[in-house]
């Protein structure tokens, strides 16, 4: 039997940063749940196709393959055999996918292939529907949050690592947005699983969550 650990929360919440370092303590695979639907996302970006038009939403999914591999341990997602890691971290893509991902038909194909990788190994997923939906028997549920001014923060300084101009304001306007999206959504709401570990990431360093995880793990 594999071991699950699943991690959910909103946009900006150190999800990624966190499972990461989980995955490589405990020399697990890293599933980036979110990457997966920003590759759909492009994909609809690229076609033109409009995000409310939902037939044709449902119609398209179905001839983008996604799929990822590992290289060095980083998680690499393939758009109809492209590599399109370097292209999918942005603000634009970031808000078509939060309003692709409501539709039923995108969920259920990237579900199957999400269940099938933890299956065969033991994985970090993390996501919005992680606990609740993708593994509901997930051995550890965690769900990781932070005030929306701290998670704009964050965004906003790893955009501008990267050399990206942004705004704060735009970014904080832009994260809420896609939260109450993604929470009040009909298909799979990000929500904390009943039988998830609530954790504030506000003032807590990366290690602090890192250490708090791996505790509930033994
Ligand atoms: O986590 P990340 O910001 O990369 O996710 C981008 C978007 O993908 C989210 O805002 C959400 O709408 C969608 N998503 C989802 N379910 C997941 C992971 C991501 O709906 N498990």
């Amino acid at each position: 039997m594999s071991y699950n650990i699943a991690i959910d929360g909103p946009a900006g919440a150190g999800k990624s940063t966190i499972a990461k370092r989980i995955a490589r303590e405990k020399q697990f695979i890293y599933v980036d749940t979110g990457a997966m639907y920003r590759a759909m996302g492009l994909y609809f970006l690229r076609n033109g196709i409009d995000a409310s038009d939902m037939g044709r939403i449902s119609e398209k999914c179905m001839e983008a393959d996604i799929t990822i591999a590992y290289e060095n341990g980083e998680q690499v997602v393939f758009l109809n055999g492209e590599n399109v890691n370097g292209l999918i971290r942005t603000e634009e893509v970031g808000n078509m996918t939060s309003a692709i991902s409501v539709n039923p038909d995108v969920r259920k194909k990237l579900v199957e292939l999400q269940q099938r990788l933890a299956k065969n190994s033991d994985v970090v997923m993390d996501g919005r529907d992680i606990g609740t939906c993708v593994l509901p028997d997930a051995d550890v549920k965690v769900y990781l949050t932070a005030g929306s001014n701290v998670r704009a923060r964050r965004r906003y300084e790893e955009l501008a690592a990267k050399g990206e101009s942004c705004d704060l304001a735009q970014i904080e306007k832009d994260i809420i947005e896609r939260d109450e999206r993604d929470m009040n959504r009909e298909v799979s709401p990000l929500r904390q699983a009943e039988d998830a570990v609530f954790l504030d990431s506000s003032d807590m360093s990366v290690d602090e969550v890192v250490e708090k995880i791996l505790s509930l793990c033994k």
